[in-house]
């Protein structure tokens, strides 16, 4: 299991300290999603909801670039 997981209710990484996902994670996300992209959003999806539910004071707006927003479109 990675080191890089999300501490609630701050959604920080418990490896780096960083907001999560951090770049580390996205990283391992991706290598471990490889195509199975929708796997992946349906498993951020699942995250950025429940961050939405802790995370009051940050906008939704801010939540959704920072779980759904990075990981590169290669669909056609
Ligand atoms: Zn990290």
């Amino acid at each position: 299991m990675s080191l890089h997981q999300p501490v609630r209710p701050r959604w920080i990484c418990s490896g780096c300290g960083a907001d999560w996902p951090c770049p580390t994670r996205r990283q391992q996300l991706t290598a471990e999603y490889a195509g199975a992209r929708v796997s992946l959003m349906v498993y951020l999806t699942a995250c950025f909801v429940q961050a939405c539910e802790d995370a009051q004071a940050e906008t939704v707006g801010d939540l959704y670039h920072r779980f759904l927003s990075w990981p590169e479109c290669r669909a056609r």
